[in-house]
């Protein structure tokens, strides 16, 4: 686990590495992704692990089926309905799941995506993301802060694990895209840099940069400790962004 670093906001927020589950093989081992090839037994345990070692209700915990799109959806007080853990689906199709409800778990996942917990000073509203190429540039970040509610300058952020310009080589016409819609120094030779076009979408979005967190860790090269589809192909495992307003005690 990464922890996210909230400050003073009401909020716990982190990163999961592959360390901690009970998947084997390629899943090794704390794969959260049920559409990977791993065993839906395995999947469960593995989220049910997650929820207890974070001390959260992994009935309530919201995951969304992604699609790769720049849709935002709102998570109420139910959370997930027990889908988490349950039928291992995803609350609907989006990219990007945003809360208002205090001990609604919200959860994103990639294997080289980024990943991306938001939150408030306030500790009032709370959004994962998952933000890879087509994500980012058909606008899932500023769909995101669009669908908080919040004035984006009350706003943190912090962009997860992601695989680094080191071992993203993409085709030339991606590499414009991103450079016409991120600016050029988005592309390293013939790679792309997915965190640095993840903060300037927040920043675009208003974001603050002061309040911007980007880690440095890559995916790819750190077999250890990440996931990693460019690396292992398809039959690879997912780790999470995910994020939560703590309830106060009654
Ligand atoms: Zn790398």
């Amino acid at each position: 686990m990464i922890p996210v670093d909230t400050g003073d906001a009401p909020v716990r927020a982190l990163f999961t590495t592959r360390h901690g589950g009970v998947s084997t093989g390629p899943f090794a081992s704390l794969n959260l992704g049920a559409t990977t090839g791993d065993s839906a037994e395995s999947v469960r345990a593995n989220r049910e692990v997650l929820a207890d070692v974070l001390g959260v209700d992994a009935a309530r915990v919201a995951v969304a089926m992604q699609v790769h799109g720049a849709a935002a959806c709102s998570v109420g007080p139910d959370g997930g309905d027990g889908r988490f853990t349950g039928s291992l689906e995803g609350v609907s199709e989006c990219d990007a799941l945003v809360t208002r409800s205090a001990g609604i778990p919200v959860l994103a996942m990639g294997a080289d995506c980024p990943v991306v917990c938001m939150w408030d000073s306030h500790g009032e509203v709370v959004a994962a993301v998952h933000a890879g190429w087509r994500g980012l540039v058909a606008g899932v970040i500023r769909a995101a802060v669009d669908r908080t509610g919040a004035s984006p300058g009350v706003l943190h952020a912090a962009v997860g694990p992601h695989v680094r310009p080191c071992c993203y080589p993409v085709d030339v016409d991606l590499r414009r895209t991103m450079a016409t819609t991120y600016g050029d120094d988005v592309v390293h030779g013939d790679a792309i840099d997915l965190g640095r076009a993840a903060r300037r979408a927040l920043e675009t979005a208003g974001v603050a940069p002061e309040r911007i967190r980007v880690e440095d860790a890559c995916t790819s090269c750190d077999a250890r400790r990440f996931f990693s589809y460019r690396r292992d192909g398809a039959a690879t495992g997912r780790q999470a962004a995910i994020i939560w307003i703590e309830e106060t005690g009654s």
